[in-house]
């Protein structure tokens, strides 16, 4: 019988960054069985620009350039909500904390001292600064 070659169309650029992600979380995004249990109970989801069961497809087939972009990664608030109700055992926080750290890895930065209005900077608690930097910028 001739052997007929399966075509994968996950880009290598792709697969180097799931590894990349698999190894930082620790996580087997393809356990997800698209349930979107994770979406409903995420208290941050119509902040993100897909919800949190559309970046673990996404991620599932490549398409992690869009994961990075809907900046799910910074937005997510690592509550963990999702992780205690997912059925298949999915730590997604951790999955999306992997996603921020390799956007930082690029130098992309979610917010700018420069651009935080000064009422702001006078008015914030400074460890929501700290917090926010330590975080949100590499
Ligand atoms: S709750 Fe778990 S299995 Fe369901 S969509 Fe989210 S990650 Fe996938
Ligand atoms: S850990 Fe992040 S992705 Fe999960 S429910 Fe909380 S905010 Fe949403």
């Amino acid at each position: 019988m001739t052997q007929v070659p399966i075509f994968n169309p996950i880009a290598s650029q792709d697969k180097a960054t799931l590894e990349k992600i698999a190894l930082i979380s620790g996580q087997d995004i393809y356990q997800c069985m698209q349930c979107g249990t994770c979406s409903s109970v995420c208290p941050m989801v119509e902040t993100m620009g897909m919800t949190t069961r559309q970046g673990i497809h996404l991620l599932q087939f490549g398409k992690t350039a869009a994961v990075m972009d809907a900046r799910i990664g910074e937005l997510c608030a690592s509550c963990h909500s999702c992780m205690v109700r997912c059925p298949r055992g999915i730590d997604v926080a951790k999955v999306y904390d992997a996603v921020r750290q390799l956007t930082l890895r690029e130098n992309i930065n979610l917010i700018d001292l420069n651009e935080i209005p000064k009422e702001t900077l006078t008015d914030a608690p400074q460890i929501a600064f700290v917090s926010s930097f330590r975080k949100l910028t590499s």
